[in-house]
């Protein structure tokens, strides 16, 4: 038997049911701050994200599902959304547009990661992106609007760590003198750690040794060295999510797996969701549009996983569906009008359903109850027995009386 590719998953029905609860409380959540929806092309030029994303980033080395379109093209399918959203926002003028542009998008991406639960190779990520704007306030704008769309869904046992990452010459840097601090202790630390002094030093930050995390309590941090604009705008940021009563933790060691982000970075994980915790962040990335050859334009955005904010909020209810109608048959003759019972009750806006498989007058109305019905429509030779499923009472009706009938209960039942 073939099967979907490792990593990958079918969206089944109840899924989509779910799914479509995590779109409307985006476009609520979002639409009411005036975010609007983009969606770009599923595949783009490989050159967006080995720039835009970073040639040095693992997403860039080992992640990318890259293909030649055999016209000689180097085409990958999209890891991440920001990059697009920006290549959009220049090729369409966006900004001769009142700033910041602000958008939204719910789609699928994809990254060649070994699976496991929370991570796929084909995933679903909300993202927002405000561009244009270098303000404080669209920092704290999108970060509550982030948090109000977890509680909103009932993702459960959140954290936020919040950070800055200055500039990258501060960052620069920075890693130089962190550096000299880490050789200067080479001898406290484990010996994975030393190792990677030259090409990772931030590792040390994550180690769980007992002589590196003692050395690391004393290590100079990113925030602390923060130049005096990005510092003044990292204090705006935290003193408008202190007004809004959103928790943080501040994590001088938070780097974001995407080389373009500049001052404000933060990441909500789940206590609900193990090994693969994080379920959506995001950060400013002033230097981006700019990378993509525009003009200087900051921007911030954010991205959440759709599956994991699933998984942590198991109780995601979607609404019943209702079925309004089931139009059942008595006899085989009655097909032809039960038909067409079922399609004028959807053009008058039911959801209306027919028997579909043959089963006997005993079976369909075993079916319409299992559907929970609200009315079944009995069709007899041009009569028709209209059966109310909640009360069991039953009328003879003509064929044209029914819908109108329906109608008039669907507005007392509300
Ligand atoms: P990132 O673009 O890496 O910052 O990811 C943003 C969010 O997307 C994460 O917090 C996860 O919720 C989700 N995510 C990232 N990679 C995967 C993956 N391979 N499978 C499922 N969800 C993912």
């Amino acid at each position: 038997m073939i099967q979907a590719p490792r990593g990958t998953f079918d969206i089944l029905p109840e899924s989509a049911a779910q799914r479509k609860v995590v779109e409307q409380q985006t476009e609520k959540i979002l639409g009411a701050a005036g975010y609007r929806r983009i969606e770009t092309p599923t595949f783009e030029a490989t050159e967006l994200f080995a720039r835009g994303v970073g040639e040095a980033t693992d997403i860039v080395q080992k992640e990318m599902y890259t293909f030649d379109d055999g016209g000689g093209r180097s085409l990958t399918l999209r890891p991440e959304g920001t990059a697009p959203v920006c290549r959009a926002y220049l090729e369409h003028g966006m900004h001769k547009l009142a700033q910041p542009v602000k958008l939204w998008y719910l789609s699928s991406f994809f990254r060649a990661e070994a699976p496991q639960r929370g991570r796929y190779r084909q995933f679903w990520q909300v993202g927002a992106e405000a561009i244009g704007s270098a303000a404080p306030e669209t920092d704290a704008e999108l970060i509550v609007l982030l948090a109000d769309l977890l509680q909103a869904l009932g993702v459960k046992g959140t954290r936020l760590r919040l950070s800055s990452l200055g500039t990258p010459a501060t960052r620069a840097e920075y890693r130089e003198e962190l550096k000299v601090y880490l050789r200067a202790h080479a001898d406290e630390l484990a010996e994975d750690v030393r190792k990677r002094i030259e090409l990772n030093p931030l590792r040390a930050f994550d180690a769980d040794d007992r002589g590196t995390r003692a050395v690391m309590r004393d290590a100079p941090t990113l925030l602390d060295r923060l130049d005096d604009h990005d510092a003044e705008h990292f204090a705006r940021v935290r003193a408008l999510l202190d007004d809004a009563g959103i928790r943080y933790e501040l994590d001088p060691t938070l780097v974001r797996g995407l080389d373009y982000y500049t001052r404000t970075v933060w990441e909500f994980t789940s206590e609900e969701l193990g090994a693969q915790s994080g379920v959506g962040g995001g950060g400013r990335y002033d230097g981006l549009i700019e990378l993509l050859d525009g003009p200087p334009t900051p921007g911030v955005g954010w991205a959440a996983g759709v599956e994991r904010m699933l998984l942590s909020a198991r109780d995601v209810v979607p609404p019943a569906e209702l079925v309004d109608l089931y139009v059942a048959t008595a006899k085989p003759d009655g097909t032809r009008a039960a038909f067409e019972l079922a399609r004028d009750a959807r053009r008058a806006g039911l959801q209306a359903q027919l028997e579909l498989a043959g089963r006997s007058l005993k079976g369909q109305l075993k079916h319409a109850d299992r559907l929970r019905a609200r009315f079944v429509a009995i069709v007899d030779n041009g009569h028709v027995a209209l059966k109310d499923m909640a009360s069991g009472e039953q009328r003879e009706l003509t064929a044209p009386d029914v819908i109108p009938a329906i109608l008039r209960e669907g507005r007392i039942g509300g």
